[in-house]
């Protein structure tokens, strides 16, 4: 028999490679980046004496995850930020507490960055106002950002260098919470976040980028997450350069493809840029449009919508359109109604980011037009109590759904919208297949999909939202050898285990990238 030479070799392994003509295997090979090989232990000895052999001892190999929609600079900046997530404080008290330790370290008027409140899960049942960070913080400006990034606020410093007073009107999109005898802001500011990105807050310096970017990576590796999406409506070319630069040094490993706003489009396209320009390691995506209805009206507005998605287009890129309440979903679309009827395009893949609020009539509408879904199975998880006290029981079958998706057969992917949850997907994983919050609420059993499903949604979903599912998201001869080992089957496991499940190494094209 011949031998074959390859990089590495993964043998003795339990492979789900999500190909439906090959479920399972025992062995991967790679070579140059690529699988060569996907086979039985007895395929082993072609490669004997030439390869790297890594005994995998029965473990679980899958193809690496894809998260599908990601925010990499928001998320190396939570991860600088003070953690006020419910794993870390439970009340408004606690919340105080950290920042006055981090007053202490803090020079006067510089920021304090703190992240991941949960009204919900903190003792007092509310959103913390200006009062209780002034108290303690009264002389540095802080901002406290809510865990879904909607809303955020601001202590009277802040405020102040924020501009924001008594006489400010809401912006465009955004909405300033007022105390009802003064008129007074609150500090409460919702649909703000990047109006104070852009304006208000110093953006991450040099070092800090550096820092947070290495916490990024080690936590997307230790995740298994090979490849994002990176789905920053804020994304231009700046960005991009920045990204470059990270890949380049090498300090971001997985593989990213980078969606931007449209106001960025001009800029790019003179630039030489594409759907889909770069390569396997920093690729550009989709235009991101963030439709919302937080002032109480679509913003942008149905026209403005309809044009710009036309715009985007016509341009030759896919669209992603952010919608989560049932109106943006039904004018996300319309809009790609009216741009496919006036511009048809076959393999357009245009998508709809969360889709929260889908019942079937809408369904059927984004089957029709062939929209692909991108959802986030683990907002059940984080926020499911929520879901229940707050979403009417009108609209609750059809929240996050993933059954119906499959069902219909229209396309979707998973992703986690970190940092708005943390990127673990085995925790989407194990919400997709228990519909469970983290309380242990169930949510609309019904919409339950299989673990199989899920990882699929995870891996090949994700590829296919990028016009990628040539090149990854299952184990196949030709495909990046991008690979995660895990420590229990998914498939095997009681449904309560799968979040439990840990990664053991990731390997990003044939080269392990990440070991426990
Ligand atoms: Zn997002």
């Amino acid at each position: 028999m011949s031998t074959e030479a390859a990089d590495v070799v993964l043998y003795n392994a339990n492979v789900l490679t999500m190909n439906r003509r090959r479920p399972r295997a025992e062995v991967v090979a790679a070579k140059d980046g690529k699988i060569v090989r996907v086979g039985t232990n007895n395929d082993c000895d072609l490669f004997k004496g030439r390869s790297k052999l890594i005994n995998c001892e029965r473990k679980t190999v899958i193809p690496g995850f894809n998260d599908a929609h990601i925010h990499i600079l928001a998320y190396a900046s939570s991860l600088l930020s003070i953690d006020c997530s419910p794993s870390s404080v439970s009340s408004i008290s606690d919340i105080q507490e950290k920042i006055r330790q981090q007053v202490q370290r803090t020079p006067r008027r510089t920021w304090i960055k703190c992240t991941g409140y949960n009204e919900f899960y903190l003792a007092e049942h509310r959103h913390p106002n200006r009062h209780d960070l002034d108290r303690a913080a009264p002389y540095h400006p802080v901002r406290l950002s809510q865990r879904s990034l909607h809303a955020c606020v601001l202590n009277s410093p802040g405020l102040s260098l924020a501009g924001i007073s008594i006489e400010t009107p809401d912006p465009p999109g955004g909405l300033i919470d007022r105390e009802p005898e003064t008129g007074e802001p609150s500090g409460l500011l919702f649909g703000m976040n990047s109006y104070l990105n852009e304006r208000v807050i110093p953006p991450l310096s040099e070092k800090e980028l550096r820092q947070g970017i290495k916490l990024v990576n080690r936590s997307l590796l230790s995740s298994g997450i090979t490849s994002v999406q990176d789905a920053t409506v804020r994304n231009g070319f700046d960005q991009w350069q920045k990204l470059l630069c990270l890949k380049e040094r090498g300090e971001l490993a997985p593989r990213i493809s980078m969606m931007f706003g449209l106001h960025a489009l001009d800029d790019l396209t003179e630039r030489g840029f594409y759907y889909g320009y770069g390569d396997n390691s920093l690729s550009l995506g989709a235009v991101k449009f963030a439709l919302d209805e937080t002032s109480g009206r679509l913003n942008p507005s149905q026209k403005e919508l309809n044009e710009g998605v036309l715009r985007a287009h016509q341009a030759g890129f896919q669209v992603a359109i952010h919608a989560v309440e049932e109106n943006t979903v039904e004018a996300a679309a319309a809009a790609l109604e009216h741009c496919l009827r006036l511009n048809p395009r076959a393999d357009h893949r245009h998508r709809l980011e969360h889709c929260s609020v889908c019942p079937p009539p809408l369904l059927r509408r984004l089957k029709a037009i062939k929209a692909v879904v991108v959802t986030q199975p683990a907002f059940i998880y984080y926020s499911g109590e929520r879901y229940l006290s707050d979403v009417s029981d009108t609209q609750l079958p059809w929240l996050y759904q993933a059954r119906s998706f499959l069902k219909s057969g229209l396309k979707s992917a998973a992703s986690s919208d970190c940092p708005v949850v943390p990127c673990n997907p085995l925790v989407g994983v194990y919400a997709a297949v228990t519909r469970r919050a983290e309380n242990g609420q169930a949510l609309s059993p019904k919409e339950a999909i299989s673990p199989e499903e899920a990882l699929r949604m995870y891996t090949l979903g994700g590829a296919y939202a990028s016009f990628e599912e040539r090149l990854k998201g299952s184990i196949e001869v030709g495909k990046l050898a991008d690979l995660v080992v895990l420590n229990a089957d998914p498939t095997a496991v009681s449904p309560e285990e799968l979040k439990e499940i840990r990664v053991e190494k990731t390997i990003i094209g044939g080269e392990v990238v990440w070991e426990r």
